[in-house]
């Protein structure tokens, strides 16, 4: 199948194009790479009268450290990422999670912004951003909002988008970008989306610990009694170790199916390892 017609038009301006999307008598869709979007315009799950194309929109494009936060604009993509392209991004071990995101041509086309918009509980991006309790900048002709991250996803697919907004950006810790992270995920094959998937961030600067588990049925799950121990740099060599993550595992997700929890914990634990042992990802 093709996708049903539709009118395109490419702003030059991050105004032009808040103003167009603003047009009520239109029903206008954003496109940004175009990775998630376009396949369901083929398969017509979405039927916009006209996209709006953000891809060169040079706003979108920065990624700033200042006063204590990462800003990266929301269409920065993946690889652009992956490759610390950005000095603000040289180091940051962001880039280790961006290589682990489909292939190199999806990768070279969708974006960030993109990413968290569309909501896919599996989506890589959401995942860290829950870890790093980052906040997304919203934007519309009349204004401004910052959101926290786990306000921004509601459920699957559905966020507190307006049809008038955009997201202009994701902000998050800078003290981050130097600390411990560990990421793992289980996919069938490489380039899959995540069936499990967890991400930690031990952040010493702020004394925050935080992990996180996706690819769920809705919105990333923070567990938070493990997080809490992990502050306290928990002893993982002993035999109870995979008992206190299961526990934890439990308390935060009482309703997952026997397989699920089973895969969810060796997730965990492994991202818990990679985050001491500084290694960042694993798949
Ligand atoms: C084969 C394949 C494998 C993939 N595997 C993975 C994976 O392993 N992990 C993963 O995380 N992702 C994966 N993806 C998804 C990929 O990361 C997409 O790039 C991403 O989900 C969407 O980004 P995009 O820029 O292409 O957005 P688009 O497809 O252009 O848009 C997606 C949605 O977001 C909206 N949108 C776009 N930009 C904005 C904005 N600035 N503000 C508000 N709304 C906006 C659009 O209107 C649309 O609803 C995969 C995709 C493919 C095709």
């Amino acid at each position: 199948m093709k996708a049903a017609r539709f009118d395109y038009l490419k702003p030059e301006t991050l105004d032009q194009a808040l103003r167009e999307l603003a047009r009520g008598d239109l029903n206008s869709r954003l496109v940004a790479g175009s990775q998630s979007l376009g396949p369901m315009l083929n398969l017509r799950l979405v039927r916009p009268d006209r996209l709006i194309d953000v891809s060169g929109l040079a706003d979108l494009r920065t990624v700033k450290a200042e006063g204590g936060q990462l800003r990266i604009g929301a269409g920065v993509t993946h690889a652009e990422i992956e490759d610390g392209r950005h000095p603000a991004l040289r180091d940051h071990p962001w880039r280790r999670i961006a290589g682990t995101i489909a292939y190199r041509s999806v990768r070279n086309r969708g974006t960030i912004g993109g990413s968290l918009a569309h909501a896919d509980p599996a989506a890589d991006w959401l995942l860290a951003a829950w870890a790093a309790e980052a906040q997304i900048e919203i934007v519309r002709s009349t204004g401004t909002r910052i959101v926290p991250v786990h306000q921004f996803m509601l459920a699957a697919y559905t966020t507190v988008l307006e049809p008038d907004e955009m997201v202009a950006a994701v902000l998050l810790p800078e003290s981050l970008g130097y600390a411990p992270w560990g990421y793992y995920k289980v996919c069938r094959k490489i380039g899959d989306f995540a069936e499990a998937s967890c991400a930690v961030a031990i952040d010493p600067v702020r004394g925050v610990c935080r992990v996180a588990v996706g690819a769920l049925d809705g919105p990333p799950v923070l567990l938070e009694g493990l997080s809490a121990e992990l502050l306290d740099d928990i002893d993982r060599s002993g035999p109870n170790w995979a008992e206190r993550v299961a526990r934890h595992v439990s308390l935060s997700l009482p309703d997952m199916d026997a397989i699920g929890h089973r895969r969810l914990i060796a997730t965990v634990m492994r991202a818990v390892d990679r985050a001491f042992e500084r290694e960042v990802v694993g798949a």
